[in-house]
């Protein structure tokens, strides 16, 4: 069962998202606010794979509910929904824990083809996580638990979102290796986001918020001009 939450107060969008993404398999639960959003992921026990959320709702915006959403779920993909002109609500939006974005206008396939790919994200981690093995990535002072999706700093819980382990768990894969910002696009977020390597530099540095000493003097995700970045321990 493939489950996903959509918030969208404009109907013929709503009806749009609600159609398509049932035909592309999804059991689909959608709702016009915020606030009734929150309450039916708590009727459903939290039990989503995915939510799509319009930005501008009235009453508490998508923002807000993304950010309440992250609270009550590490695990959760969450997608927003901006539009062209809310270049800024991007970047704060992610920085609350979304996953994607989706500006509007889009397609059906532009539609499907993102929430597809978070979904395959979320249930590989889900998958792992219900997986018998217990494997480890040491770094250094790091320890990446690709069961559990937990990274430890000195024995320090990190929480992480799910881009962002995606992220820890390619650079842990590819030490002291530069990855440019359109390898780390293409690998977390998949192919379909070209130019938009912007949200490569949006989530580096809230990971750099996370697991440095000093985000401001980096030591372990290093900036290579011009390059891109590498993970040195
Ligand atoms: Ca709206």
């Amino acid at each position: 069962m493939k489950r996903v939450l959509v918030v969208e107060d404009e109907e013929a969008i709503r009806e749009f998202e609600v159609i398509n993404l049932q035909r592309s398999g999804y059991d689909v639960v959608d709702t016009d606010n915020g606030e009734s959003a929150l309450e039916l992921f708590d009727r459903y026990n939290r039990d989503f794979d995915l939510a799509v959320l319009d930005i501008m709702l009235p009453g508490i915006d998508g923002m807000k509910v993304c950010k309440e959403l992250r609270k009550r779920s590490d695990t959760i993909g969450i997608i927003l929904l901006t539009a062209k002109t809310q270049e800024m609500d991007k970047i704060s939006g992610l920085m609350l824990g979304a996953d994607d974005y989706i500006t509007k206008p889009f397609s059906p396939s532009e539609l499907v083809a993102r929430v597809d790919a978070l979904y395959r994200r979320v249930a590989l981690n889900i998958m792992r996580s219900n997986n018998k093995f217990n494997e480890e990535i040491k770094f250094g002072e790091f320890v990446l638990n690709l069961k559990n999706r937990a990274l430890k700093k000195r024995g320090r819980v990190i929480e992480l979102t799910q881009v962002e382990f995606q992220i820890m768990e390619y650079f842990f894969s590819n030490p002291s290796t530069v990855l440019s910002r359109t390898q780390i696009l293409e690998h977390v977020w998949g192919s379909g986001k070209q130019g938009e390597e912007k949200i490569v530099d949006v989530n580096i540095r809230r990971l750099r918020m996370k697991i440095e000493d000093n985000p401001s003097v980096p030591q372990h995700i290093i900036t290579v001009w011009g390059m891109g970045y590498k993970w040195e321990n």
